[in-house]
């Protein structure tokens, strides 16, 4: 039996979600649901990061208590699943699941006894946005490159990792694909990092500096676990890691595959830091790190810190989870960065959602309706010139598979494209409403039938990506048990597209942008 486990990052929730954490989700999804549908075993999880640092200085400027702020910030994080049709299995919320704290507390001690902490004196330059130490030589004019800000000084006493004792071993891993790291740029990026060589890193800071909200250090209560420790800890801790449970090993260590979704910037901590400390810790490393790029919006960076974010709530309230699927996966090449417009996924939605496959789907069924009662013909025979919708069909499973196992979600989708693409081209090749006329009714049978299967393939290639009309196509091409389909319904209604009349900011409003006036939020 083929085990999967499948990971997104847990965001810190200082402020609400955005489109770019919906696309990692929604690429998590799907792996999960196509994995599942081919048999295998698949634990698909999620959750929060309470513990950074951001999180606090954000309640603070609500002016509300730490755990108070956390849990209702984190509901909208978790309460994605629905709007946006997720399979989650599991959701780990790191300051209050139970399973979490002894757990981080384990992996410390693990990585203590092979002799890889030790405390030594410490200053340097911590930017609280990225939650990381920098070298002046990583800066651009004394600030930080992604938040524009200028870093704390810190000095103190520190906990540290000696990441330095894996380099060799890491390079190892990355090199031989034992961690695979995807796309390939991603992967040279590590080995990149690995051989301009890695330093020990801190991973305690003090419970002053920390402002006494988070995990202490075990055996030293002056010290808060460094909050990526902690964060990166949430992959074991959910598997009952703490009492070494049964999901642990059926997940961790016994899994064919351990995939951990991303985004580029949190690369290092995921590829380089984690396995590391897996190592340390005796246990498994990952085997799959797929790194998505990052979106933007009308041509600027979406981001919780840069005041401008698509709300995926609004999105999928206006538009339908499908419609916002699909954009985020066909519009976005894998591991490269995609501009959002609401423009985009409006006219991606109806050309080849409503268009597509909807146009196809109504046009055959009501053919079916129309000159033969609703009865699915009885030839089970294909038409001599059906070969490229035959093919196409044929090819789908294939085609899926192999671009899912590169997570190459554009790819995967155009297979199922191309089957509605090759139907919808037999339909105005055929005519099926002249071949009633004509009273050819052995062709317009079998014209029928190819229509009637590309249909029903489409019904079924399609669940992993956009399960709600999957859904309602494969409800419209099922014959009941009388052979009778369902009278045709329209699967899937054109979207009215943002009309000239909306200046920019109706349009905004439709697409759930929401400004904030804190500009840097997290900085
Ligand atoms: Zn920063």
């Amino acid at each position: 039996m083929t085990t999967t486990y499948i990971t997104t990052t847990i965001p810190y929730v200082n402020a609400r979600p955005h489109l770019g954490f919906a696309l990692e989700l929604v690429q998590a999804d799907v792996l999960a649901r196509y994995r599942r549908s081919t048999g295998e075993q698949v634990r698909f999880q999620t959750g929060t990061d309470d513990n950074s640092l951001k999180n606090v200085l954000a309640a603070q400027r609500a002016g509300v208590g730490v755990q108070e702020f956390v849990d209702a910030s984190a509901a909208a994080f978790t309460g994605l699943a629905r709007p946006l049709s997720l399979s989650v299995d599991d959701l780990i919320r790191t300051s209050s699941d139970p399973r979490h704290r002894a757990g981080v507390e384990r992996l410390w001690r693990a990585c203590a006894a092979s002799g890889d902490l030790y405390r030594k004196h410490y200053e340097g330059l911590y930017c609280v946005g990225c939650e990381q130490f920098y070298t002046t030589a990583e800066l651009t004019d004394g600030r930080c490159r992604d938040h524009g800000t200028v870093p704390d000084l810190v000095s103190e006493e520190n906990w540290f990792f000696r990441l330095s004792r894996y380099s060799g071993q890491l390079r190892g891993l990355v090199e031989s694909g034992t961690i695979r790291v995807e796309p390939a740029g991603r992967r040279n990026e590590v080995l990149a990092l690995i051989d301009a060589g890695l330093a020990d890193f801190s991973i305690s800071r003090s419970t002053e500096r920390a402002r006494g909200w988070g995990i202490p250090v075990p055996g030293d209560p002056g010290q808060v676990i460094y909050v990526w420790w902690d964060a990166l800890g949430n992959y074991l801790t959910a598997l009952d890691y703490a009492d070494d449970g049964e999901n642990l090993s059926r997940w961790w260590a016994g899994a064919s595959r351990r995939i951990h979704l991303l985004g580029k910037g949190v690369l290092r901590f995921h590829a380089v830091y984690w396995p590391a400390i897996l190592l340390s810790a005796g246990q498994a490393v990952p085997t799959d790190i797929a790194v998505h790029g990052y979106l933007t919006e009308n041509g600027r960076k979406i981001s919780k810190s840069s005041g401008a974010t698509v709300d995926p709530y609004a999105l999928t309230g206006d538009f339908g989870p499908d419609a916002v699927r699909w954009w985020l996966l066909r519009g976005v090449p894998w591991g490269a960065d995609a501009d959002f417009t609401v423009d985009r996924l409006v006219s991606r939605a109806n050309d080849e959602l409503a268009n597509g496959f909807g146009n196809l789907v109504n046009r055959v069924v009501t053919v079916i309706w129309r000159y033969r009662d609703g009865r699915v013909p009885a030839t089970a025979a294909s038409a001599p010139d059906a070969a490229a919708v035959d093919q196409a069909v044929k090819d789908a499973p294939g085609l899926i598979g192999a671009a899912l196992d590169d997570f190459d979600f554009r790819s995967a989708t155009e297979a199922v494209w191309q089957i509605a693409d090759d139907a919808n081209r037999y339909v105005n090749q055929t005519r099926p409403w002249d071949l009633a006329k004509a009273a050819d009714s052995a062709r317009l049978d079998a014209v029928l039938s190819v229509l009637l299967r590309a249909c029903q393939a489409i019904g079924t290639h399609l669940v992993p990506f956009l399960p709600d009309l999957a859904g309602r196509i494969t409800r419209q091409c099922t014959p009941d048990g009388a052979g009778l389909l369902p009278a045709p319904s329209g699967v899937q209604p054109r979207i009215a597209a943002p009309t000239a009349r909306d200046d920019q900011r109706g349009v905004d409003r439709r697409a759930g942008v929401h400004r904030t006036a804190r500009a840097r939020d997290d900085a």
